[in-house]
């Protein structure tokens, strides 16, 4: 579990081409009218990746209806994004995780070195474990991980789950788990 992959521009463009493809793949299916959908990205300001995170990848596709009377907006699935929250997914899950553990001087270096203040751990916590438990999406997910994951040992038995074998290449581990979580990442997928 080291911070150091996540400030690399590298793992960024690996996550920015699933997401292009996550966002191909909704504009092929069109609305739920039959209408086309226009591209209409989200300008984000992501917090947490490498200071040099090129400008393209600092948008959450999306895409609205062309249809008059429709225009309904589309927001695929990402494994940037997590829903409106300003840091990257993978930093979310990574700081939750490491205030799991027994590594308080650690959260507080990784706090000072992606500029998050301790409220903001402490929502991400709550997030994990009260927030993400409830959501229809794990009711289901859970089933898939043998042995049973607690919802107490969220997000840091995932990380632990979906790292494990991949230690000489983590990347492949998160790209594992952040395609895992996606569908949490839309308004829809946040439902209980
Ligand atoms: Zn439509």
């Amino acid at each position: 579990m080291d911070h150091r992959l996540l400030q690399q521009v590298t793992f960024w463009t690996v996550l920015f081409s699933i997401d292009r493809e996550l966002a191909a793949t909704a504009c092929q299916a069109g609305c739920s009218c039959g209408g086309r959908l226009h591209r209409a990205d989200f300008p984000r300001k992501p917090r947490g990746g490498p200071p040099d995170l090129p400008r393209e990848y600092c948008y959450r596709f999306s895409f609205c209806c062309n249809r008059e009377g429709c225009r309904k907006r589309v927001t695929p699935p990402s494994i940037r994004f997590l829903g409106r929250k300003v840091y990257l997914h993978a930093v979310i899950i990574l700081v939750a995780a490491m205030r799991q553990g027994a590594t308080p001087r650690r959260v507080g270096f990784l706090a000072e070195l992606f500029e998050i203040d301790r409220r903001t751990i402490v929502r991400w916590q709550v997030f994990w474990q009260e927030q993400f438990p409830e959501t229809a999406f794990w009711k289901v997910a859970r089933g898939f991980l043998l042995p049973l994951v607690d919802a107490a040992s969220l997000p840091l038995e995932l990380l632990r789950r979906f790292l494990h074998g991949h230690d000489s290449d983590p990347t492949s581990g998160w790209k594992g788990l952040l395609g895992f979580l996606s569908p949490i990442t839309t308004t829809e997928g946040l439902k209980g």
